[in-house]
């Protein structure tokens, strides 16, 4: 049987705890599933920086390239926040990983189910349905890959997005609705930004390629409330970098926990990256508290996208569901007659219910 080599990279703060999670869970597929994964431990982040003077040393990078996906955990933290922005740890990381293997599309699946509706912030007549959002966002240009320049009296952001990068994302988002409600709402600032005018009009010009699903667009002020307001119409939403990196993260929080959201990030290869939508939480790092579920998910997003092992990634999202049904969870998700369980008891639970 050929393994198939997982690069695993926890990084800093909560990383290495709910990578160890996710782990047990890709174990517990492994068994079920007899396929045989290779895990390859590699160091990035702020742990990368201080043993290797980088934050994407290149040991990791050739690990990540020898391998079938990549496992990514969080990087950053207090302790290197007054690093030169040049040497940033989440800029050198995330964005060299991002830009060294092209991963231009970012899928963010943030869903309520309605029978844990009480889980979210909103107002219960908003959410008592439960909701399923896909967000795609565009992930190797725009905003973040501009240059940058600063100085004492002035600060300088470039943004620019090609009509064949707007053309690749779409083609994801549409592809991706064509498997789900067929509805797809495209965020932007065309009433302001150029770039926006150019996401808008070429994802128009994409959408005539798929006559059945419905396209809306939205200016990103806009959506940003209508999330809240009414997240439930919401199937796909195809955006720009920084706007899916803000409207990602407000979803994540209306499912009650931003520990909850997995992610993927994908090349025009197919090759991928897994990681959960939040960050290091240095606030909690260590304390054995955090949530490791948007880690677990990450491991079925790879399955899925990577391994083509849909049953498989179903198996855990069902586990994950199945635990917090029955009543666990953690700290951050806490409600009063509920059981709270440390990140390590919340992994083992979900692996006893992998079948
Ligand atoms: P964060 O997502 O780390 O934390 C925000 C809040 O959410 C905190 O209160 C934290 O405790 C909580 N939280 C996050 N994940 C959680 C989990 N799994 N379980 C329970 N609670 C959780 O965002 P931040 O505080 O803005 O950033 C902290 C550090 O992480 C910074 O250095 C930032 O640059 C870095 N960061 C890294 C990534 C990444 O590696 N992909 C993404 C975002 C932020």
């Amino acid at each position: 049987m050929t393994a198939k080599k997982i690069a695993v990279l926890p990084g800093d703060g909560i990383g290495p705890e709910v990578m160890a999670e996710a782990i047990k869970a890709l174990e517990r597929i492994s068994k079920k599933y007899k396929v045989k994964f290779d895990f390859n431990h590699a160091d990035i982040g702020g742990i990368a920086y201080d043993g290797h003077g980088t934050a994407l040393p290149k040991e990791t990078l050739r690990i990540c390239e020898n391998s079938d996906a990549i496992l990514f955990g969080s990087v950053g933290g207090p302790k290197w926040d007054n690093l030169e922005p040049e040497k940033r740890v989440e800029k050198t990381a995330l964005l060299g990983l991002r830009r060294h293997f092209d991963l231009f599309a970012n899928l963010r699946p943030a869903f309520l189910y309605s029978r844990l509706h009480k889980a979210s912030p909103l107002k219960q007549q908003i959410v008592k349905d439960g909701f399923d959002i896909l967000i795609v966002r565009e992930l190797s240009s725009g905003e973040y890959f501009g240059k940058h320049t600063l100085d004492d009296e002035q600060g300088f952001d470039e943004i620019r997005y090609s009509k064949k990068e707007v053309e690749r994302i779409a083609k994801i988002a549409f592809e991706a609705a064509m498997k789900r409600r067929k509805h797809v709402v495209c965020v932007d600032k065309s009433n302001v930004l150029s770039t926006s005018v150019l996401f808008r009009k070429t994802v128009g010009d994409a959408s005539k390629k798929y006559p059945s699903i419905k396209l809306e667009s939205m200016y990103i002020d806009n959506a940003a409330m209508q999330l809240i307001k009414r997240p439930g119409d919401f199937d796909v939403i195809v955006t720009t970098n920084l706007f899916g990196d803000i409207l990602s993260d407000e979803a994540a929080m209306l499912t009650g926990s931003i520990g909850m959201l997995p992610s993927a990030s994908l090349n025009e290869k197919g090759f991928g990256m897994y990681e959960p939508a939040g960050g290091s939480a240095p606030d909690i790092a260590g304390k054995g508290i955090a949530n490791p579920i948007a880690q677990i998910l990450s491991a079925a997003l790879l399955a899925r996208h990577s391994f083509k092992m849909e049953d498989a990634a179903i198996s855990i999202e069902n586990a994950v569901q199945k635990a917090l049904e029955e009543g666990y969870r953690t700290r951050d998700m806490m409600e009063e007659g509920l059981k709270c369980v440390n990140t390590k008891e919340m992994g083992d639970i979900i692996c006893e219910r992998i079948c």
